[in-house]
């Protein structure tokens, strides 16, 4: 390329540290990378804003054009990817969203904590209604555009503080399980591989080689029952998640014990999923007999002939193909039924959980070992919640197109810029009409 353009490409090029004021003030590390909490210099605004610096260096063309169509997603229930910028020294991507105080893996921690300790929490009747009910509206739109998450669980569901949009549900981390998915080495050349696989569904751990929308659904399911308990449903033990293959004979028998084993008539197409042979040789269905959710969730005050049971067992219904859509959900009887769902969670009440802390370089390498206070043993339970993760375990692929590139190449200046300017003309506007005219 011609000298002199590039040195003013260079010069005219926004970069993160001429722009916000992050330094010191990291909240969490991620599975692509570390999450600072960042305000723009010479703002009077006080505005603040999350900046995740994507681990490893370079980028694919397919993921530039990946992150360009998820800047077009506008939603209230979506995390706003604002910018994205590109730093040509080091070869580091910076993602820019609006920052969001607080997450359910904090949210569900504080009140796990106040229950063991008989402390009282004052919180609005319907939180948890207006929680999942904006999980929903976010996941329908995501899927209405055919964004799949593939990645759900308590921490990437975020919770927007004191401001504008207070008690806002934000999805963050949409998507990118697609766009980052190629390990930067190979599996077998890292740590033991510590990535929670409670909130999978079924048909992966049995195998199945594609992310639906429903795999998405049930994780919200899975949310829904841990905020309902302040446990998570499907707990099992991580030290053996070591491989990059996606049957886990622990977290299956954990379901089972949870749900039963499901009957032929329940899901017939169990018998085409891949591991449905180790499957027969593992597990006998009599084993499960006594199983149930009625009983799981009786056993958490959770009535079995309340709306809020009626939806968590259409979310959790483990044939995929029988599995509620996002679209019907937010339609359920639940939603219709006193106390209405609200756009501010906290309904106008104090917030009582407290703001995120900042993390040290130190706690860093506590996260490295899972005992992170950003995302490592909770005492208070014994649930090793693993938010802090190195490695990506090789997911599936998706029914969509356009997967990274496996080699992780380093692009063209030109062309990455060229890249993030490419727009999707398919997104739809947001599908949250039903949503706001109640509120
Ligand atoms: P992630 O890389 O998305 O898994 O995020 C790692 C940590 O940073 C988690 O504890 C998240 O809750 C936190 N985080 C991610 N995105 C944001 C955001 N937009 N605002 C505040 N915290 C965030």
């Amino acid at each position: 390329m011609d000298f002199e353009y590039k040195q003013k490409t260079n010069a005219e090029r926004a970069k993160v540290e001429d722009l916000f004021d992050y330094e010191g003030c990291k909240v969490g590390r991620g599975t692509y990378g570390h999450v600072y909490k960042g305000k723009r210099k010479n703002s009077t605004d006080g505005r603040e804003y999350a900046l995740k610096q994507i681990e490893g260096t370079g980028i694919s063309m397919s993921a530039c054009r990946e992150i360009a169509l998820l800047r077009e997603l506008k939603h209230p229930n979506v995390i706003s990817l604002q910018k994205v910028f590109l730093s040509h020294t080091d070869r580091k991507v910076w993602l820019l969203f609006d920052y969001a105080e607080h997450d359910l893996w904090h949210i569900i921690k504080f009140h796990r904590s106040a229950k063991a300790n008989k402390k009282q929490i004052d919180v609005p009747k319907n939180m948890v209604k207006s929680l999942l009910f904006q999980i929903l509206d976010g996941i329908h739109y995501l899927h209405a555009n055919w964004v799949l998450h593939r990645d759900l669980k308590p921490a990437n569901i975020l919770v927007m503080g004191e401001g504008e949009e207070r008690g806002r549900v934000k999805i963050a981390d949409m998507g990118f399980a697609r766009l980052f998915n190629s390990p930067l080495k190979p599996l077998a050349d890292l740590d033991p591989v510590v990535v929670t696989f409670w909130y999978r569904a079924p048909e992966l751990l049995l195998g199945a080689r594609h992310y639906t929308k429903a795999i998405d659904i049930w994780a919200i399911g899975c949310i829904f029952a841990e905020l309902l308990t302040y446990e998570p449903i499907f707990h099992c033990r991580q030290e053996d998640i070591k491989t990059s293959n996606p049957y886990h004979h622990d977290q299956l028998d954990r379901i089972f014990n949870v749900m039963g084993f499901p009957q032929d008539k329940d899901w017939e197409d169990i018998r085409k999923m891949p591991e449905h042979g180790t499957l027969t040789k593992d597990f006998k269905r009599s084993n499960y007999v006594n199983c149930n959710l009625v009983k799981y969730m009786e056993k958490h005050k959770v009535k079995p002939d309340s709306k809020q049971f009626h939806l968590l067992q259409k979310l959790l219904t483990m044939d995929p193909t029988k599995r509620i859509t996002s679209e019907l959900a937010m339609k359920d009887p639940y939603f219709l039924e006193d106390p209405l769902p609200s756009q501010d969670v906290f309904e106008g009440k104090n917030i009582p959980y407290p703001k995120r802390e900042f993390l040290t370089d130190d706690d860093d390498d506590k996260a490295d070992t899972g005992a992170s206070k950003a995302g490592g043993a909770d005492q208070s339970s014994g649930h090793n919640q693993p938010p802090a993760k190195r490695v990506r375990v090789m997911p599936p692929s998706t029914v969509s197109s356009s997967m990274v590139s496996s080699d992780y190449q380093h692009i063209h200046n030109v062309q990455a810029q060229q890249a993030l300017q490419f727009s999707s003309s398919n997104i739809q506007t947001s599908t949250s009409s039903t949503y706001t005219s109640r509120f």
